[in-house]
């Protein structure tokens, strides 16, 4: 079990943070560590706080992780935990996904919030793609991975 808190995070920035987890992950994660998938969750709100269990699932483990969100601080209190399986994946995942969301940056959950990931077709190429998988800046501008060519998302 690793613990840690994440202070000056807003609400939006907290939830886009869940959702997006296995993207930035992804994107700037380990190359060699596996993907992630959402795979639940679930908030119970108060006044004063928001409790949040998350479980993300990859080939090979399943992570849970707790949130209490004070609401007043906007501080965020995270629990990870991987529970052992036998063929030994995971092992040592609770403190590198711990210092993962650590090194997350206030711009990287400001540029998420600005620009929700989803689907967008290149307007020079017209490939489909899903974004989860790409850099953008925080004029939200990516390339596009077809044709190389900048790309600005557009909020729906
Ligand atoms: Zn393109």
């Amino acid at each position: 079990m690793e613990t840690f808190e994440i202070a000056d995070i807003t609400q939006k920035e907290l939830f886009v943070l869940i959702e997006d987890l296995p993207g930035l992950w992804e994107r700037k994660g380990d190359w060699n560590e596996a993907l992630l998938q959402l795979h639940y969750r679930r908030y119970h709100e108060s006044d004063e706080s928001i409790f949040g269990s998350i479980i993300y699932t990859s080939e090979y483990y399943s992570i849970s992780l707790f949130v209490e969100f004070n609401r007043l601080t906007e501080t965020a209190r995270f629990e990870i935990l991987v529970p052992p399986v036998g063929t030994g994946f995971g092992v040592g995942l609770e403190r590198r996904l711990r210092n993962f969301m650590l090194s997350i940056t206030k711009e990287d959950l400001e540029i998420l919030v600005a620009f929700p990931r989803g689907k967008f077709d290149c307007p020079y190429c017209k490939a489909q793609y899903s974004t989860r998988s790409l850099e953008v800046t925080k004029e939200g501008y990516a390339d596009c991975p077809n044709c190389g060519k900048a790309i600005q998302l557009v909020v729906e």
